[in-house]
């Protein structure tokens, strides 16, 4: 049996236990989306939103890419940001990096020219400008640092986001939190660095803020 195969057959299975189970599962689902969270993720296959967690499906729209950015202008986040906030009225957007990033690993690692080296320019850049506080970290803790900095820097470019601030001064509630997986023990961890209203800092002064505060390492409770 083929690998397509193999998936079909799975699903096959997990649908008729869903059915089994729940005989109205899949129609409850079916004319229905109304997502209450915007989750920014990386693509990597450990950090899949709705296992970690654990969600029916409706609940959160889920965007991901490489190392988990939102950068400014950039067409399929701004597409997302718009669907997010002015078609479903989301209210609160989960920013989520994870340890062992290898897109992070690549800015931080990698060299040449390449689409992968292009998507992750702009992350070099804020590993060179954080390089005081990395350089002296050994290699796994400087790549898991530099993943809560870029968490820090996607939240900061979304505080800074001309939708995002329409809505906070429109006085609709809405929430940006930084979060991380730790994909060695299935922990989300919160970086606490959560926005809910328009900064009085300047674009570059807020990430720079937000950045030295996910440096240290989060709670776990
Ligand atoms: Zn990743």
């Amino acid at each position: 049996m083929g690998s397509l195969q193999k998936l079909l057959k799975r699903n096959k299975v997990k649908a008729a236990y869903k059915a089994c189970r729940d005989p109205e599962y899949f129609s409850r689902h079916a004319n229905v989306h109304k997502p209450t969270y915007l989750w920014i993720g990386c693509v990597d296959s450990r950090v899949a939103a709705e296992r970690i967690m654990d969600v029916e499906p409706g609940e959160i729209l889920t965007f991901r890419n490489i190392a988990n950015q939102c950068q400014p202008g950039e067409s399929s986040i701004e597409s997302v940001i718009e669907l997010a906030l002015e078609k479903f009225g989301i209210d609160q957007i989960l920013v989520c990096g994870h340890y062992d990033c290898g897109g992070i690993t690549q800015a931080v690692c990698g060299h040449g020219d390449s689409p992968l080296n292009s998507w992750v320019d702009p992350i070099r850049d804020l590993h060179s400008q954080f390089a005081k506080e990395l350089d002296s970290l050994e290699k796994e803790n400087k790549i898991n640092t530099m993943s809560r900095i870029n968490v820090a820097a996607q939240v900061a470019h979304l505080a800074s986001h001309p939708v995002v601030k329409q809505c906070w001064e429109q006085g609709r509630k809405l929430e940006v939190h930084g979060v991380m997986f730790d994909t060695g023990t299935g922990d989300l961890l919160d970086l606490e660095i959560s926005q809910s209203a328009p900064s009085t800092l300047e674009d570059s002064a807020l990430l720079e803020k937000l950045a030295t505060q996910a440096i240290a390492e989060p709670a776990r409770a």
